[in-house]
């Protein structure tokens, strides 16, 4: 259902307005977890002066060690839709089991099925079956055919609006945290109908990347480009060597804005 040769022509999914798969360069920007109202509401703000409304944020945090952070649950996505609904924008969130999708429902605009989660079966099923987008990440080790499987589960149960989300992949490279495996973009492209995102904050784990990065993404075709932005990196409760600092976000767009084709 997701392939190129059932529709030819690209799916556009329309959240608030904004119609990603487009043509154009869409943004979906925030910190990696909520950690407070205040907090996510400075970047926020920072996206609206930049013109941009999809607003993410890590709620529930699937985290490597039980003993990181875990994050505010249900109550990080009020904070979330609550910033939202004052600012006019639209939440992205990471949901981790089935039975806290139909909850989601109330907070936010799309799903996020994480990169751990990409063939949690029965969490593709439960998001397949509701009317609302979902925004489906690259296993950490899994292949362009399986992420184009795991999208497949999610539309065979209903929901065709779908976003497929390269995230680096897990290499034997040490460089970067993960390795942005960028020839996937216009594989999937290629290969499926469904627009295509490119997060370039933990496939290369390194602010340092995320401009370059970033500029090879759009280049590339890539609908979307997604990275991390924090009021304090160095606090942060998770990912603090690769968010951005307000300061650093405004320079990256300013860094992408001749390759912008944004309305
Ligand atoms: C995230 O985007 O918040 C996240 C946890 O990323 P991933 O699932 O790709 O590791
Ligand atoms: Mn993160």
């Amino acid at each position: 259902l997701v392939s190129r040769e059932k529709r030819s022509e690209d799916t556009v999914i329309d959240v608030k307005g904004e119609k990603i798969g487009d043509g154009n360069t869409h943004f979906v920007m925030g910190p990696c977890s909520v950690e407070s109202y205040e907090q996510v509401r400075e970047v926020a703000l920072e996206m609206k002066n930049q013109g941009l409304q999809l607003l993410r944020g890590g709620a529930f945090k699937p985290r490597t060690s039980p003993y990181d952070f875990q994050g505010l649950g249900v109550e990080g996505l009020k904070i979330l839709r609550q910033v939202a609904d004052e600012l006019d924008m639209a939440v992205v969130s990471e949901i981790t089991s089935p039975e806290n999708i139909e909850v989601a429902l109330d907070y936010v605009d799309i799903i996020q099925i994480g990169a751990r989660n990409m063939q949690n079966f029965d969490l593709l099923k439960t998001a397949g079956s509701v009317d609302r987008p979902v925004w489906l990440k690259r296993g950490l080790s899994a292949t362009i055919e399986e992420l184009i499987y795991a999208a497949e589960y999610i539309h065979s149960r209903g929901n065709s609006q779908i976003i497929l989300c390269e995230r680096g992949i897990r290499t034997y490279e040490k460089a970067t945290r993960n390795t942005l495996d960028i020839s996937s973009v216009p594989i999937l492209k290629k290969e499926t109908h469904l627009p295509v995102a490119v997060d370039v904050t933990h496939s290369t784990g390194r602010r340092d990347l995320l401009l370059p990065a970033a500029k090879a993404a759009i280049a590339i075709g890539a609908d979307v480009v997604m990275a991390e932005v924090h009021p304090d990196p160095a606090t942060a409760l998770s990912d603090s060597a690769q968010q951005m600092d307000i300061a650093q976000f405004r320079d990256f767009m300013k860094g992408l804005q001749p390759l912008l084709n944004m309305n």
